[in-house]
């Protein structure tokens, strides 16, 4: 399509101009009188002396006016006239001849003369008839000049419209298209022709139907008759440029009616002739919009509810239970250990899990439940009635055993467990934040008390959460007011029946409860960050009980001490470590630190690098309560280990069951072959400890051999077989 080029701005240029006249005679004395004639009014005046001249000069330039003679040598003035028909010049021209005789004069006219005047002519008669031809030709050359304009403005609307990115259509009386513009294709895969004529109902989605109908029937003009709604087109099928997957669109229309000019009728003014309209394709809004509210409401990684859906549709329960009397069931979800694969297996891995396990637990609930995922590995369920507690318990079961098969993660076999708390409406509370809450509560309860499991919110979890509050606050003051003890349990070489080792043990000397063992209050140490002073305080602790013991300086017993997985994960911790024992004196070499092996599983590759920091300083490095764990064996070759420490749990077994034994020989044998030391902990019975001797472990931890006790028991057991050895080898 052309692209129309129009000055509107341009002013008409004729009228300014000065007015040329071409003179055309070829008796010389007849041309110069009309040319000095002529000069008293217009100056810009050329001259031919015959046709042939003329025509020339004709075809080089525009006049506004030519006075033509008729007999001429040459070209004729019929020829010259003739030429300026055939090539369809406007300038008006007034003959002027000899000639009398009506013939040459009719045919001087139907060659185009605008007027014939006689020689001799009076030239105020001339004057006259060229200023009328003058005014003519000015009025017929602004004619066409707004013709030319029009067209071109007609033109440029045309483009306009067929060029819009919006449909734009005109219907008739009966709702008819009588007019649609080229966009019609591109936004609905129609053709024009498809649309003229027919009803505009056609092309609707049905439910849209008697909602169009008032817009398009729109009678009412000026402001008010601007109507703005959504509507859904059909679009084309069989469309072969642009297939559709719906086959509805949704349009805002925008529809005016149409009135003709000529009604006599005062009050409407105008008849109504029609609806002109524009419809635009809202699509991709409607898709952000729908997106919009989806991400607002939507967990993206599970594609489950998130936290504003769940509480909008706990607040709509509550009110429809308030009003019914009936019971409402909130389920709070937490996996077990999720924090774990996520750091062992990766970000990537954790979330396929999420996305799994989002998919079993909502297999289990039925339409009208809300799962949601609150983040992390926390889900929510809420029940709407009508249920029951009993209800509540079977489903919890169900989710729970929903967990039991195992996920497969990287082509290996994990499994987690869920921790379910429940809390009721109205007995709980009556308030959404006060029944998530005990939810939360109750589901920590699961955890403390082994996981994979549900509880009902009850008062006792109260308790257990002030208990917890006032553990914490407790545990702030009692560095500051000297309630920390420090106990020292032996670690025994049968093969010498000495001393080799002692184990550090943390007690809380409590004001009311009395002295409290960690397993009371290092969880909670550990979650409250009071941990690092704790830490701290033990190290300096054994460095003032220990090693400013002369006797005990000089032995070669080795202290170790228990570091809890908070004190490890901290950037610096190797360095500061180092740093703290130099400052307190304490040799390297004299120091074991005892961590559990689930520590490792955050991030083994920083744990390999902090511990080989501690390792090449000459530090030993224990596996704490090996075997309970929730590791592979791998880890074992890649970190710098000294010692394992066989548990208590599975010491207490060889007794018991042969499986139990066979385990403490595995885990022997084991370390044996990696050329790891072993230690076993809690031996109570001389059963345990010749089983044990048997396997070649014979460095053990126990009642058998020792209670924990306070440093001055512990240094004079240590003197005493100080001063006996010294005194075998002075022998
Ligand atoms: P653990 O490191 O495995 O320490 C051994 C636990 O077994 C000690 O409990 C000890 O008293 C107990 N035990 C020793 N021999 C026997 C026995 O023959 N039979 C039985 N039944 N138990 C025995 P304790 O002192 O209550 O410490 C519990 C846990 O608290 C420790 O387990 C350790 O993980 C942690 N812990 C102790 N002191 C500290 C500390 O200073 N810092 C940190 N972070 N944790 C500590
Ligand atoms: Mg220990
Ligand atoms: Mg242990």
């Amino acid at each position: 399509m052309e692209t129309p080029l129009i000055d509107f701005e341009k002013p008409t240029r004729h009228l300014k101009k000065q007015v040329s006249f071409l003179v055309v005679d070829d008796e010389q004395r007849a041309r110069e009188g009309l040319i000095r004639l002529l000069q008293r009014n217009w100056s810009d005046i050329t001259e031919a002396e015959d046709g042939d001249q003329a025509i020339g000069l004709i075809q080089k330039r525009k006049f506004n006016l030519i006075i033509l003679d008729l007999n001429m040598p040459g070209k004729t003035g019929d020829q010259v006239l003739a030429f300026i028909r055939d090539k369809k010049i406007t300038t008006p021209v007034i003959v002027i001849s000899g000639e009398s005789s009506i013939n040459k004069v009719t045919e001087a006219l139907r060659l185009g003369a605008y007027d014939i005047f006689r020689k001799p002519y009076n030239f105020d008669e001339l004057e006259h008839a060229i200023r009328n031809a003058l005014d003519k030709s000015r009025i017929e050359d602004e004619k066409s000049q707004i013709q030319s304009r029009l067209k071109h403005s007609e033109q440029l609307h045309r483009y306009m419209v067929d060029n819009s990115p919006d449909l734009i259509y005109i219907l008739d009386l009966a709702g008819k298209f009588t007019f649609v513009n080229d966009s019609v294709t591109k936004l609905l895969g129609y053709e024009k022709s498809d649309l003229m004529g027919k009803h505009y109902s056609e092309f609707l989605a049905e439910e849209d139907r008697l909602k169009a109908e008032y817009v398009f029937n729109e009678r009412r003009r000026e402001s008010r008759s601007n109507r703005n709604i959504e509507l859904r087109l059909k679009c084309n099928p069989l469309d072969p440029v642009r297939p559709f997957e719906v086959t509805t669109c949704p349009i805002e229309l925008n529809s005016m009616g149409i009135y003709s000019a000529d009604s006599k009728d005062t009050k409407i003014v105008g008849t109504y002739q029609g609806t002109y309209g524009v419809a635009r394709d809202i699509s991709s809004r409607k898709e952000a919009e729908k997106l919009i509210t989806y991400q607002a409401y939507h967990d993206l990684l599970t594609k489950l509810p998130n936290r504003a859906m769940l509480y909008d549709r706990l607040d709509l329960a509550i009110k429809q239970a308030e009003r019914t009397g009936e019971v409402l069931i909130i389920m709070f979800l937490d996996l077990d250990r999720f924090k774990l694969i996520n750091d062992s297996f990766g970000h990537v891995v954790g979330d396929q899990l999420l996305i799994e396990v989002a998919e079993r637990l909502k297999a289990e609930t039925r339409t009208g439940d809300t799962l949601a995922r609150l983040g992390g590995d926390e889900f929510m369920l809420l029940l709407p009635q009508p249920t029951s507690r009993e209800q509540a318990q079977r489903v919890a079961l169900k989710l729970i055993t929903s967990m039991q098969q195992p996920f497969f993660l990287k082509n290996k076999e994990v499994y987690v467990n869920v921790s379910v708390g429940i809390s009721v409406f109205p007995d709980d509370s009556d308030d959404i934040n006060t029944l998530v809450k005990n939810a939360d509560m109750a589901m920590y309860e699961v955890k403390s008390s082994g996981k994979n499991g549900y509880i009902f919110y009850n008062d006792k979890l109260e308790h257990a959460a002030a208990e917890k509050i006032s553990i914490e606050s407790g545990l702030r003051n009692a560095i500051k007011n000297d309630e920390l003890e420090m106990f020292y349990q032996p670690q025994i070489d049968l093969k010498t029946e000495q001393i080799v080792g002692v184990e550090a043990l943390l007690r809380w000397n409590h004001p009311k409860l009395g002295l409290r063992s960690p397993n009371y209050f290092i969880t909670h140490a550990e979650e409250s960050r009071i941990i690092d002073q704790l830490s701290e305080w033990v190290l300096n602790r054994v460095a003032v009980d220990l090693f400013s013991d002369k006797t005990f300086q000089e032995s070669p017993i080795k202290v170790s001490v228990n570091l809890s997985a908070t004190d490890i994960r901290q950037k610096e911790f190797p360095e500061n470590l180092v740093t703290y024992i130099e400052d307190l004196h304490i040799k390297p070499s004299r120091l074991e630190i005892e961590i559990t092996e689930n520590m490792f599983m955050s991030d083994i590759q920083a744990c390999i690098y902090k511990l080989q920091v501690l390792s090449n300083k000459g530090i030993s490095i224990a596996i704490d309560d090996f075997g309970t764990g929730f590791s592979s064996l791998n880890y074992l070759r890649e970190l710098p280990v000294h010692t394992v420490k066989i548990d208590y749990s599975f010491v207490s077994e060889i007794e018991h069951s042969k499986k139990g034994a066979a385990l403490v020989a595995a885990i022997v044998g084991m370390a044996q072959g990696l050329g790891i030391n072993v230690i076993a902990e809690g031996v109570e019975s001389s059963i345990q400890s010749e089983y044990l001797e048997s396997l070649g472990c014979h460095i053990m931890q126990g009642f058998l051999f020792g209670r924990p006790v306070a440093v001055d028991d512990f240094l004079s057991a240590v003197t005493r077989q100080e001063s006996s050895s010294s005194s075998l080898s002075t022998t």
